[in-house]
């Protein structure tokens, strides 16, 4: 697969990129939008968990329960370290419940948390015929999820991102970060506040 600007490949370890954030905030397609721009294979843990399940999350959800669907998940991220490719990442909301998750995927590549309030995340989710986790009130449910979520994707995350922009100028703002830590070869948590 040809590289992003015909850069050569420094580290391919650096050329991986992973989305976190909420349920809702965006993950899944802003991440396949930059990977089919920039030509980057594109992975969706959620994807890969429904292919190995060989089952619908909700499926997993309901019939097996969230352990499950959590070990499913554990073991998706552990293989992510096997690529020695440039990637595009998406994951599940909940992914960075699981410490094994935080240090593998903050050992991975860049983090970008795409941060968005509760009840934008609560719009976008209504209607998506998505299992409730919790048996709340969509924003109820979003609020108390975001309460302690939040502070463990800001303790891996690289970047954070205004998820509420539109998802071409997210997009954008991905693609220049791309395209800056391929031409600098950037180390982590170098860049300087606006
Ligand atoms: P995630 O993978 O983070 O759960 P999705 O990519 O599935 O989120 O997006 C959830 C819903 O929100 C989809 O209907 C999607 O079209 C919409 N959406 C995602 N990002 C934006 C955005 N920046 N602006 C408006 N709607 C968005
Ligand atoms: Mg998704």
């Amino acid at each position: 697969m040809p590289r992003p600007s015909g850069q050569s490949n420094e580290s391919s370890a650096t050329s991986i990129l992973i989305l976190v954030g909420m349920r809702g905030s965006g993950k899944t397609t802003v991440g396949r939008q930059l990977a089919s721009s920039l030509d980057v294979r594109f992975i969706d843990t959620d994807g890969l968990v429904e292919q190995r399940g060989e089952k619908s999350i909700a499926t997993i959800f309901r019939d097996q329960g969230e352990a499950s669907f959590r070990a499913l998940e554990r073991a998706v991220v552990a293989s992510l370290t096997e690529h020695d490719e440039a990637l595009i990442v998406a994951t599940g909301g909940g992914v960075v419940l699981e410490e094994d998750n935080r240090r593998d995927l903050a050992r991975l590549g860049t983090v970008v948390f795409l941060d968005a309030p509760p009840r934008v995340l609560a719009q976008r989710i209504h209607g998506s015929g998505r299992p409730s986790l919790l048996k709340l009130e969509p924003s109820d449910e979003v609020e108390l999820l975001a309460t302690y979520r939040r502070p463990l994707y800001m303790e891996i995350a690289d970047f954070v991102l205004d998820a509420t922009q539109p998802v071409e100028r997210i997009v954008a703002q991905l693609t220049a970060l791309w395209q800056n830590r391929h031409h600098n070869g950037a180390s982590h948590r170098t860049q300087q506040p606006q």
